[in-house]
């Protein structure tokens, strides 16, 4: 499955923030009997009220969220790209991710050094993204002489080397490929790091939560990268937390949703990833797709055997299901659509797949 890669500088709250991630993880994996976790990997559920919705029409006894992985990857300093600290080890781990979380400190604490002395988001956000730059030109680097020989007698592969000569001017400028907005596709065989999607936690203080023209500032500097408004102090907490007191401790710092839900939303659109529902008395669940999937591939998500055996979809989508009252209501007015292997998942999908086994 996919995964997003937590990176950042010492002392920004990282391990505070994973271990909120790993313990919201281990809770949810009660749920998938046959989940296993590994130890730098937290899973959250991806908030999505639909469900419970679901789960009144279908009296369902349990429900699923989909869920986003985020690994943590330790050993982002500077020089890193030249292997300092644990560099190549790190370099190693988050080329293996699908997109890159950075966590900025915003909170003041005395207690709490920073490497570079004071708290400054806008410098750290460049140190953290001047090594992956430089990441990427050693890669580059290596790649270029290679790509050029295989252009001079294919000229198929003439393609992969322009894109990746102008990916170096990009780095060369200082700016990421994935802000760039620059063509990614024929970078892809290089793995490049600055060309996966990024997006941004920002750790204040609980008092700066509310803070709408400092948050303003902070989402400029990353823009048009997602930003994420948080206190990892409090998310530690929260998770430790039963519900009820849970959000009152929310609402007492101004806010409705956990730091740790905003992250797995915004993770998972950052991901590209759209979900499809299935109701029935045993549970309503979210199923994880990438956008643009076909019916046949939705269901190889439940099991490889109902994608091979694929005959057709029953389709309502939510919001019809909702104003009919039941599945049968909505059947009777019309609103059940039969879809066949062409069909593009829609997100709010409320599926049954018709399969040979
Ligand atoms: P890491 O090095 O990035 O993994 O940072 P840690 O999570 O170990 O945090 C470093 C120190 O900062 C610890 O003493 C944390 O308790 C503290 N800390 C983390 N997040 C916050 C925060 O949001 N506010 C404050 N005041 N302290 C924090």
């Amino acid at each position: 499955s996919l995964s997003i890669g937590i990176v950042g500088l010492p002392n920004v709250g990282k391990s505070t923030l994973f271990n909120a991630l790993t313990k919201s993880g281990n809770a949810l994996a009660a749920n998938y009997p046959f989940a296993t976790i590994e130890p730098n990997v937290g899973i959250v559920g991806v908030p999505d009220a639909r469900l419970a919705k679901l789960a009144e029409i279908f009296n369902s006894a349990r429900v699923l969220p989909a869920k986003v992985e985020f690994v943590d990857i330790a050993g982002l300093v500077k020089g890193a790209s030249e292997g300092q600290g644990r560099g190549n080890q790190f370099l190693a781990n988050i080329r293996e991710t699908d997109a890159i979380c950075q966590v900025i400190r915003v909170f003041t604490d005395p207690d709490v050094t920073h490497v570079d002395g004071d708290i400054s988001p806008a410098r750290d956000i460049e140190t953290i993204n001047t090594e992956l730059i430089l990441a990427d030109l050693q890669t580059l680097e290596k790649a270029l002489p290679r790509l050029a020989k295989e252009a001079k007698f294919n000229k198929e592969r003439k393609a992969a080397l322009e894109a990746a000569e102008g990916a170096a001017k990009i780095l060369d400028s200082g700016t990421t490929l994935y802000a760039s907005g620059t063509d990614l596709a024929d970078l892809r065989e290089l793995h490049l790091l600055t060309a996966k999607p990024f997006l941004y936690v920002f750790n204040l203080d609980a008092d700066e939560l509310e803070d709408a023209p400092l948050r303003a500032r902070l989402a400029e500097l990353v823009a048009p990268a997602e930003a994420v408004f948080l206190d990892a102090k409090i998310e530690s907490e929260l998770v430790e937390l039963p519900d009820d007191e849970a959000l009152e401790l929310l609402q007492s710092v101004g806010q409705e949703e956990s730091g740790l839900s905003q992250l797995a939303r915004v993770g998972f659109a950052t991901l590209g990833l759209q979900t499809y529902l299935t109701a029935g008395p045993k549970e309503s669940r979210a199923w994880t797709i990438r956008k643009g999937a076909t019916a046949p591939e939705a269901a190889g998500v439940i099991h490889t055997d109902f994608q091979r055996g694929f005959i057709k979809a029953e389709v309502i989508s939510f919001d019809d299901l909702v104003a009919a009252g039941s599945m049968t209501a909505a059947r009777a007015a019309g609103k059940a659509r039969i879809e066949g292997k062409d069909y593009v998942m829609r997100d709010g999908d409320v599926v049954e797949f018709r399969f040979n086994v």
